[in-house]
């Protein structure tokens, strides 16, 4: 069945799940009134993910609505900001009702997990795009940044690494596993990324430098030590694995060149001055994802690795949409 824009917005969009005090108004007008408290920073990221690009075409919508707040929420979360509310420009080939059902369903549970609103947006015809813009609170001059990592901080990250790179190839066919509930997790981790706000939050005045891991931890890494003018030495066999990693893909040079270069794993990479390690490991006890140190920042530019198994690294480092031979 087919529907107006305005059926899909009244029907799907404008439903009055949260309701922040914050928003003044919501969808309905020509904009969005939002209030917001003195001494409070507005964070804002916005992403864009493109059919056949950024997920396979044959995605489950409610997977796609979920990854395109996920992935705006993991921007908050390596910002130390706290979401608030969302703004949502969507393309459609066809006004699919099915479709749009289930990408709202997705959407809006996330959002209502995080108390975000979506208060506007945009829905026109054009090839299946997905453009969330997420706007976030955080105390004035509190965010984490890119920039601010010193020399004998430590390096740590949340969770595992690598899970949705193989859950890529996975979903693509272009790797097997017969363990099961190994494999649906790997695809899970891809498809529904838990964002890391509430580690993101506990990390304001913790962490010197902060980012999340979209494009491969070498990638999004080498943008700390960058931003920060300094380099790092990082322990390739410190870094975490998860079981599902360990039963698909056997070979350990396979699973290191996925923790350390495949994207869309959505955890943090932050750095921790040495002091303030032990209150780092008190807030960190009540995180489900855990966190694991795996190096340390260095004066000297570059990022050097130890530990690889296979002695040299061989890595197709972080994904770059406009890198020599990529065409779209
Ligand atoms: P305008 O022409 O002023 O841009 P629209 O007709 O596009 O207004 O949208 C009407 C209202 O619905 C606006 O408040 C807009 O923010 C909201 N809206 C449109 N599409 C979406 C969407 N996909 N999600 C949430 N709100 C939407
Ligand atoms: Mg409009």
């Amino acid at each position: 069945m087919s529907l107006s824009e305005f059926q899909i917005i009244q029907r799907y969009f404008d439903r009055h799940l949260c309701e922040r005090e914050d928003v003044q108004l919501g969808i309905g007008d020509d904009a969005a009134l939002v209030s917001l408290a003195a001494g409070e920073q507005l964070a804002i990221a916005v992403d864009a993910l493109v059919a056949g690009r950024h997920f396979p075409e044959d995605t489950a919508a409610e997977a796609i609505g979920h990854k395109a707040l996920a992935v705006n929420l993991s921007d908050m979360a390596a910002m130390g900001a706290e979401p608030a509310w969302l703004t949502l420009a969507l393309a459609l080939p066809q006004a699919d009702e099915a479709f749009v059902e289930g990408f709202a369903r997705g959407l809006f549970s996330l959002a209502g997990r995080y108390g975000v609103q979506l208060i506007g947006g945009d829905t026109v015809r054009g090839p299946l795009t997905v453009c969330v813009q997420i706007h976030g609170l955080v105390p004035q001059g509190q965010a984490l940044r890119r920039a601010g990592a010193q020399p004998g901080d430590r390096i740590y990250v949340t969770g595992r690494l690598g899970d949705a790179g193989a859950g890529l190839l996975l979903r693509q066919g272009r790797l097997r596993c017969n363990d099961e509930p190994s494999r649906q997790w790997l695809i899970q981790r891809l498809e529904y990324p838990e964002p890391r706000v509430f580690a993101g939050l506990q990390l304001r005045g913790i962490a010197s430098a902060a980012i999340d891991i979209s494009d491969g931890l070498l990638a999004d890494l080498g943008h700390i030590l960058e931003a920060s003018g300094v380099g790092a030495r990082i322990d390739a066999a410190r870094l975490p694995i998860s079981e599902a990693l360990l039963s698909c893909v056997p070979d350990a040079v396979q699973r290191e060149q996925f923790a350390l270069g495949a994207g869309d794993d959505y955890e943090l990479c932050f750095t921790v001055p040495p002091a303030m390690e032990a209150s780092l490991r008190e807030r960190a006890a009540t995180w489900a994802c855990g966190i694991t140190c795996i190096g340390t920042v260095e004066s000297t530019a570059g990022l050097r690795l130890s530990g690889l198994v296979c002695g040299k690294p061989s890595l197709q480092h972080g994904f770059d949409h406009f890198a020599a031979g990529d065409t779209a």
